[in-house]
């Protein structure tokens, strides 16, 4: 914050100083809208899971006792949906934490082991061939928050993984001061329109599949609000069943 010295009778300064106030106000009031939303899209997502636990409680204290069949349906959907709702609240919790600067902890990583990581473990969970090029002839190393920069990529080779059926690549390529991963799948990619909201919180094109993956809508939020803490981007080329290559741009 600036303190502003207004001199009398300056027109110039105070349209200046108007205009600013109200690009102020305008940003308050988006930042609220989107609280907004936010609340209101949570709750209905936790809705869901609630009312399926619920209605098999009450199945269960109904019919429970006669029908002991039920009894494994019944505690098996209890147990998953309450599962969901726990990565759901996780989820939403670390969203809230990437918001907040002071969460950051910076210090020097090396880059290409931690994609090496997120690979390693994500080939032997699909049981998938994951490919990387790594297009420098050392290893990187940047200024980062190790454990969110690794949840950034997870995040990323998760989703190819998730939605297509093939190899998945990564690359990493030096461009000048930038380093760039792209994680690239052949899988049902995404049309103009999609791609357009493919960042926003619990957007999913295909709800039930999502869900059945164990999807939240939230990962490709975390995974952009952790690029930006990063001063870097992340964008999406994609084509309606041709695949997708998402990138992530850091500053070196
Ligand atoms: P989710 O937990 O549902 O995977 P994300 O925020 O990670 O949530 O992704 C949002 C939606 O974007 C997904 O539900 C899916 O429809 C779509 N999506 C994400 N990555 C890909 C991909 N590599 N290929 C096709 N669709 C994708």
């Amino acid at each position: 914050w600036e303190k502003l010295e207004l001199k009398r009778n300056n027109k110039d300064e105070i349209s200046e100083m108007q205009q600013a106030y109200n690009a102020m106000i305008d940003r308050i009031e988006e930042n609220r809208q989107k609280q907004e939303r936010f609340v209101s899209d949570a709750s209905h997502e936790l809705r869901t899971p609630i009312s399926v636990i619920r209605s098999y409680a009450e199945l269960l204290q109904r019919r429970g006792k006669d029908k002991p069949e039920i009894f494994d349906e019944a505690t098996d959907a209890i147990l998953s949906e309450s599962d969901r709702m726990q990565h759901l609240t996780e989820q939403m919790l670390i969203l809230a934490k990437n918001e907040d600067q002071e969460n950051v902890l910076f210090e020097q990583v090396n880059i290409s082991q931690i994609v090496r990581d997120v690979i390693r473990s994500l080939s032997t969970a699909y049981q998938r061939e994951i490919k990387f090029y790594h297009e420098t002839e050392q290893d990187i190393t940047i200024s980062a928050d190790r454990s969110k920069m690794h949840q950034a990529l997870y995040i990323l080779v998760d989703n190819a993984c998730k939605y297509s059926e093939d190899t998945v690549i990564v690359r990493m390529q030096d461009i000048q001061d930038q380093l760039a991963i792209d994680v690239i799948d052949k899988g049902e990619g995404l049309s103009e329109a999609e791609q357009q909201h493919i960042f926003d919180r619990f957007y999913r094109v295909d709800k039930a599949r999502s869900r059945k993956a164990g999807g939240t809508g939230l990962g490709l939020a975390i995974c952009h609000g952790i690029v930006q803490l990063h001063g870097g981007k992340v964008h999406i080329e994609s084509q309606m069943n041709q695949g997708s290559t998402f990138t992530i741009t850091l500053p070196k």
